[in-house]
């Protein structure tokens, strides 16, 4: 790595220079949040992604709409449009990625100011995608410009994309630019993802997630002679009460190396996330007296590092195998639903090091190393992309995300903001 002398003054003046952007962060996350990106069914990606590239095509950067045409939503009516803007340095160097998702999940129930209007109050912005992760967007975006208008002739290339789709998997955001080289080197060197982790952690990964879909099977009849049937819901609960027992406590007892946060998410975990048997309940009247030929359990594994993804299936297949041969009638089918592997980047790796360097100059503390209990779009850069050079760190707490009257802290965003300017600084000039 090359290493450019900068003045520590200049850089102190540079990470000052944000306190003077305050309105600005707020007027921008206010502007972003104010477009309603609801996801599914994926709304107003072009405008918002649009905000983002004209307001950085005045600043000089190269703007590249990238629409993930044939990726999972993708329509005339629902379009999944991406922004990759790209702003190249004064000499060749390394380029630093601030990559966030561009869609919110929608506002549900319980708010108590609209969820669109981005209304300021003590000190924090309010409403859908404030914390996750539109406050986050404006903390990069003011992070990089302030970067540019120091005047430090920096070398190598920043680049702010704004995607979509995270909410439903990434499919039609980070994922299909990755597919296409967007996320890969000699193009990008290092990923910082803003996902509301917080202002003094550094989040280098994330558990893996394991979906199924199970059923078990049984025979009609009618429902005044359960026995001339077979109910597939009693079969349910045989696997449930297996569930319960056996698997529950075992994966309760299997604790990460990694550092995943809330504490409660370092063990593996499973969640029945929706069960179905028998006939539909109708909306008027009453149900028909039948015996349920059908249930389905959809399961929500996530899972350790340390715990190959191989042995996560097949731990629910013994228990299947198990009640097919000891359980008179039992019969089942197992469908995969969706799979992705624990990711991990190093801690000691330049874009982790040179943030939590950053961290302890401008907060005056430690940077903490998490790991997030869910995923996020790391594993598609880290994955398709190749780039094991990600971490996501950004301001916002975790917990408000895709909750009602969510916000994001105004001071948290400055203080980000100033963390990613030191961050990408030393990662383009390679000083320490
Ligand atoms: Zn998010």
């Amino acid at each position: 790595m090359t290493t450019v002398a900068v003045r520590p003054h200049t850089i102190e003046k540079a990470v000052e220079a944000i306190d003077a952007r305050r309105d600005e962060v707020v007027a921008l996350t206010r502007e972003l949040v104010g477009i309603p990106t609801v996801n599914p069914p994926g709304e107003h990606y072009q405008a918002c992604a649009e905000l983002v590239g004209e307001r950085l095509r005045r600043r000089g950067f190269e703007i590249s709409y990238v629409r993930a045409e044939g990726s999972p939503g993708d329509s005339d009516r629902y379009p999944r449009f991406n922004v990759v803007a790209r702003h190249e340095g004064a000499a060749p160097g390394p380029c630093v990625h601030f990559n966030s998702h561009i869609d919110v999940v929608v506002p549900g129930e319980g708010w108590t100011v609209d969820p669109f209007a981005g209304v300021v109050k003590d000190g924090r912005v309010y409403g859908r995608g404030t914390c996750d992760m539109k406050g986050g967007l404006a903390a990069s975006i003011i992070a990089v410009e302030a970067l540019i208008d120091s005047g430090i002739d920096l070398p190598g290339t920043l680049e702010i994309s704004g995607t979509a789709d995270e909410e439903s998997g990434g499919y039609g955001g980070v994922a299909y630019l990755a597919e296409r080289g967007w996320f890969s080197k000699p193009r990008v060197d290092h990923v910082i993802i803003p996902e509301p982790l917080n202002v003094d952690r550094v989040c280098i990964g994330h558990r893996g997630v394991w979906w199924a879909e199970i059923e078990t099977k049984g025979r009609i009849a009618h429902g005044s002679m359960p026995f001339l049937g077979d109910s597939a819901i009693r079969h349910m609960g045989a696997l449930m009460e297996r569930l319960e027992h056996e698997l529950g406590p075992k994966l309760a007892s299997r604790r990460s190396e990694m550092p995943v946060v809330p504490d409660g998410a370092r063990t593996s975990t499973l969640n029945i996330n929706s069960i179905h048997g028998g006939q539909p309940e109708p909306k008027e009247g009453l149900p028909a007296p039948i015996v349920a030929d059908s249930c389905r359990l959809v399961v929500d594994r996530r899972f350790l590092i340390e715990e190959p993804l191989d042995q996560v299936k097949g731990e629910f297949v013994e228990i299947l195998e198990d009640l097919a041969r000891d359980r008179p009638g039992f019969r089942y089918a197992l469908r995969e639903l969706f799979a992705v592997e624990p990711t991990l980047a190093d801690r000691d790796g330049p874009v982790a090091a040179a943030t939590a360097r950053a961290i302890q100059k401008v907060l005056g503390r430690p940077a903490q190393f998490i790991c997030s209990p869910g995923t996020y779009d790391q594993k598609h850069v880290d994955r398709i992309g190749k780039l094991k050079d990600c971490i996501a760190y950004g301001p916002g707490v975790l917990d408000l995300a895709h909750q009602p009257d969510e916000w994001v802290g105004i001071d948290d965003m400055l203080d980000s903001a100033k963390v990613m300017t030191l961050a990408a600084m030393t990662l383009l000039t390679g000083a320490a």
